[in-house]
C-alpha cells in the first residue's frame, strides 16, 4: 500500500477496527475436491481475528506493539545497517506435532519440505518467481533468512481440532511449551482450527506479544508439501511473525500495510488471479506472499517488506537476539 499512516495512533486505530475486510464477496477458489474436505473461513489466516482478541483481553499488548512500531518506523526512515543489508540472518526452527491420529503426526519429511520452502521463499529461490511481471520485479527482494530445523517435538493429544487461543502453545493444556522464543522459531503444527465460520490455515503471533506465546501455528494439511499445500501458508506466517501487513492493508484502499513499494489493495485476492488485476487505480500485487492467492501463485516479497522484517534484528529491535 502506498499510501503510509502519519501518525501512529492512526495505526492503531487499524489494528484495534480490523475486521478482515475479505468480506462475503469474495469466493474461494479452491478446486471442489477441496471444498469438499476443508472449509476455508473467509479470513483463511487467523493472524488479524486472533490479534483483536488478544489485544481486547491485555491492555499492556497495544503499548508492546507501539514500540515496535516506533522502532521500525526510525529504521524504515534511516535504512538498514550494512551490516543486516548484506548479511544472511540463520533461524534455528522448533517444529512442535501437536497430533490424534498417525496421519497427523506428519513425518521428518513434510517437515523439511517446509523448511525448503521457507528458504526458498527468503532466498530468491522459489520455482514461481519466473512468473512475476515486470511492473513488480524491481521490487522483488532477496530477504535473506535461512532456516535450520532444530528440534522436532511431538505430542500426543486427545484433542480433535484447536481454537486459535494458544493453547497448543502449552503443556498444561494439552499443547508444547514454546522454546527459547529469543532465539528459535516456534511452529506448531495441530490438526484442525475452526474459526468463525470455517477452518484457518494457520495464524502468528506479531513482534510485541507475549514471550510465552511466540511463534506461528499451522494446519497439518498447510505444512509442507501436501494436496492442499506447497508451504507458503508458513511464509505467510513468518511474515506476520517478522511484523508485515497483509498486502491489502485489512481494509479497503485507504487501509495500509505500513511498506511503501507494495501497490493499494481492496481486499485479499484469492485463487489464483491472471495478472492483471486492478484496484485501487494500481494493478494488484496479487503475488505477494502476505496475499490470500493460492500457494502456487505467491511469489515474492518486496524491498520494502525486507526493511520492514529486518527492523526487528537491528540494535534495539524485537528479534534483535536473533541477529547476534
Ligand atoms: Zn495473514
Amino acid at each position: 500500500m502506498k499510501r503510509i499512516f502519519l501518525s501512529l495512533a492512526a495505526a492503531f486505530l487499524l489494528f484495534s477496527c480490523e475486521q478482515g475486510s475479505s468480506g462475503e464477496e469474495f469466493n474461494t477458489d479452491q478446486s471442489s475436491e477441496l471444498q469438499e474436505q476443508f472449509e476455508f473461513a473467509d479470513d483463511q489466516c487467523g493472524t488479524m481475528g486472533v490479534l483483536d482478541e488478544k489485544l481486547a483481553s491485555d491492555p499492556d499488548l497495544a503499548l508492546n506493539m507501539q514500540a515496535v512500531e516506533l522502532h521500525t518506523s526510525s529504521v524504515m526512515k534511516n535504512g538498514l545497517s550494512q551490516r543486516l543489508v548484506n548479511g544472511v540472518i540463520e533461524i534455528p526452527v522448533v517444529f512442535h506435532i501437536i497430533y490424534r491420529t498417525e496421519s497427523e503426526n506428519i513425518p521428518l519429511s513434510q517437515i523439511q519440505e517446509q523448511i525448503d520452502a521457507l528458504n526458498e521463499d527468503f532466498n530468491l529461490q522459489n520455482p514461481g518467481r519466473s512468473t512475476i511481471p515486470a511492473e513488480f520485479q524491481s521490487v522483488e527482494s532477496n530477504i535473506g533468512i535461512r532456516f535450520v530445523l532444530e528440534d522436532v517435538i511431538r505430542v500426543n493429544s486427545r484433542n480433535r481440532q484447536w481454537r486459535p487461543d494458544d493453547s497448543m502453545k502449552f503443556t498444561a493444556s494439552g499443547g508444547s511449551d514454546v522454546v527459547n522464543p529469543q532465539e528459535f522459531l516456534n511452529i506448531w503444527v495441530v490438526n484442525n482450527m475452526p474459526y468463525r465460520g470455517g477452518n484457518i490455515l494457520g495464524y502468528a503471533q506479531f513482534p510485541g506479544g507475549d514471550w510465552a506465546t511466540d511463534g506461528v501455528v499451522l494446519d497439518h494439511r498447510f505444512t509442507g508439501n501436501t494436496v492442499y499445500s506447497t508451504g507458503r501458508t508458513a511464509t505467510h506466517e513468518v511474515g506476520h511473525w517478522l511484523n508485515l501487513r497483509h498486502i491489502w492493508g485489512d481494509g479497503g484502499c485507504g487501509a495500509s500495510d505500513f511498506v511503501a513499494d507494495t501497490p493499494d489493495a481492496d481486499g485479499p485476492s484469492r485463487g489464483c488471479p491472471t495478472y492483471p488485476t486492478v484496484s485501487c487505480n494500481t494493478n494488484d500485487m496479487t503475488m505477494n506472499f502476505m496475499d490470500y492467492s493460492n500457494d502456487p501463485c505467491l511469489n515474492m516479497f518486496t524491498e520494502g517488506q525486507k526493511v520492514r522484517m529486518f527492523a526487528n534484528f537491528e540494535n534495539g529491535g524485537f528479534r534483535a537476539t536473533m541477529a547476534d
